[in-house]
């Protein structure tokens, strides 16, 4: 059979029949690697999909008023950029939408099995080949495993005693019930992060009661959102270069933020950029003693920075009141605070997050030897470039370990990772190798490398966040500004590398 020029280059045929590429999840992640394995010649992947639809976080997340906090022209790929962005910070809708126009752009759609969640992948020494189980008991083999399955897909609900006893409505914000009318109800939130920010003023307005249960105050900045004209549709449509331009300055005014998180710079950026934190509270909230308990009582950056013109406003409403006594326990029909405040409430909706540290569960991962990369990470996730892990060959996980970011675009790690990742499957594949796998030494100097500079970044503060473990090793952020991963993706070789048949 004659092969195809690119797929000839890249080896995706060989002695071996068809090499075969699982991604897991059709959000930004398994779409980008799909789109660059297309490019690379590899077309003989399948992209596995455990819901109906494609968009992974932006589709679980349809709360009201949910959208990105990072400006959509950066928010988007590299090479599917759109001249015609509604506004400069979409909201999930259009950004949802993006997604799955991509997957026509790009004729992924038969590609993805949707409905099919692989919850077990176990590597075959002898065979160099993943076996993977789905929920429903299927079995499928593949050369090579790519996850794209984020670190924030599975909701966190706080353990908090009496929720079973609780006889009104309750959900989370990332499993947003739709089908329960708000309006006229009396509605406790939990937490105050970047989700309860978006969905508290759209709600608020309509609901007879809210109360705010705060743990900790966040700091937040405005965030000046915009339609764009018609007319700057129009440019960027017509001059692709202004665009890219524009994009680049919202790359680089983003990357700036990262000196008020590394204490170097911090010490002399972070308090700018807290007075204008304060001085946006100050603006928006009249009530000195509200405004009290907004104040954060932590250093700036240590959780995530956030950024709205319309929160504070809500919480300056006559019928929103925010809660700092902590929660003691739910009742049936309300929330019993510490100091033995009983406040009824009909719904409870949770914005406390996800949990952010067990990545990649409960997907169950078997690596050489029966190793559980569960196991492997029982003291915290790490991986080599945030991407591969010692001992699980032919892996390569997206949005992976020490990639997150507080200041600037995941989808630009990701395509890092990307294009790191696509070089190794077809220099596999070209060598006509069994497996790859990173040296242990190599993946042991990279997190030494990298936890050392942890130290010298905010998040390593006595503040608790979703980064860090209960030891206090931070797993999920990159703790240097996104152009030195770019770089470092950029020059990766191999030479990390071993080789098997
Ligand atoms: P989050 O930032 O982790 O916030 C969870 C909130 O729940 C915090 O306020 C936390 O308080 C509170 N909480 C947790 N357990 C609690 C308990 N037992 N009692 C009272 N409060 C409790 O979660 P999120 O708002 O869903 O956002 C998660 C991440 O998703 C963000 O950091 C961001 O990366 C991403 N996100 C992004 C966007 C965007 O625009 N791009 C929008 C939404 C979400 P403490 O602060 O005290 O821990």
């Amino acid at each position: 059979m004659k092969l195809p020029r690119q797929a000839r280059r890249s080896g995706a045929a060989s002695t071996r029949g068809e090499r075969r590429v699982a991604i897991l999840g059709a959000g930004f992640s398994g779409l980008c690697m799909a789109v660059r394995l297309a490019k690379a010649g590899i077309r003989s992947f399948t992209i596995y999909e455990k819901s109906d639809g494609v968009g992974g976080t932006w589709r679980d997340n349809s709360y009201p008023g949910a959208g990105c906090d990072i400006p959509s022209h950066l928010y988007s790929f590299s090479f599917d950029r759109r001249p015609d962005w509604s506004r400069h910070y979409a909201l999930q809708p259009e950004i949802l939408r993006y997604l799955d126009d991509c997957v026509d752009r790009f004729g992924l759609r038969s590609k993805i099995r949707f409905g099919v969640e692989i919850v077990g992948a176990r590597f075959d020494d002898a065979e160099a080949l993943w076996h993977l189980r789905t929920r429903s008991g299927e079995t499928f083999t593949a050369d090579v495993l790519v996850t794209g399955l984020g670190q924030l897909n599975r909701p966190s609900v706080p353990e908090i005693p009496g929720l079973e006893q609780f006889t009104g409505t309750a959900f989370h914000s990332a499993r947003w019930d739709h089908s329960s009318d708000l309006a006229g109800k009396r509605v406790a939130v939990i937490g105050n992060g970047a989700s309860a920010v978006q969905f508290v003023p759209r709600i608020a307005p309509d609901v007879a009661r809210l109360h705010l249960f705060q743990r900790s105050a966040n700091w937040i900045l405005p965030r000046n959102d915009a339609a764009y004209s018609a007319i700057a549709q129009r440019i960027f449509r017509s001059l692709p270069a202004l665009e890219w331009m524009h994009r680049a300055a919202i790359y680089w005014a983003l990357e700036t933020r990262f000196l008020a998180m590394q204490n170097r710079t911090g010490r002399w950026v972070a308090p700018l950029v807290e007075r204008a934190a304060m001085a946006h509270l100050e603006a928006q909230v009249p009530d000195a003693d509200v405004r009290a308990k907004l104040v954060p009582d932590y250093p700036l950056g240590c959780k995530r920075v956030l950024i709205s013109d319309d929160f504070y406003p809500a919480l300056a409403r006559a019928n929103v009141e925010v809660v700092t006594s902590p929660i003691e326990r739910f009742v049936r029909d309300g929330v019993v605070t510490a100091d033995r405040r009983h406040r009824p409430v009909d719904t409870l909706i949770f914005g406390t997050g996800f949990e952010s540290l067990s990545f990649l569960a409960p997907l169950e991962i078997e690596g050489r030897h029966g190793v559980r990369l569960g196991d492997v990470w029982r003291d915290g996730a790490e991986a080599y470039l945030g991407t591969a892990v010692a001992g699980f060959p032919n892996l390569f996980i997206l949005y992976g370990p020490n990639t997150n970011l507080g200041h600037n675009s995941i989808v630009f790690m990701v395509e890092a990772q990307v294009g790191w990742a696509v070089r190794c499957v077809e220099e596999l594949f070209r060598r006509d190798a069994g497996w790859l796998d990173v040296r242990r030494e190599a993946m042991d100097a990279y997190n030494r490398d990298l936890q050392e500079r942890m130290l010298d970044t905010v998040w390593m503060a006595g503040c608790h966040n979703w980064y860090k473990t209960a030891s206090g090793k931070v797993t999920n952020n990159w703790p240097r500004f996104t152009f030195r991963y770019w770089l470092e993706m950029r020059k990766a070789r191999f030479d990390a590398l071993a080789w098997g048949a």
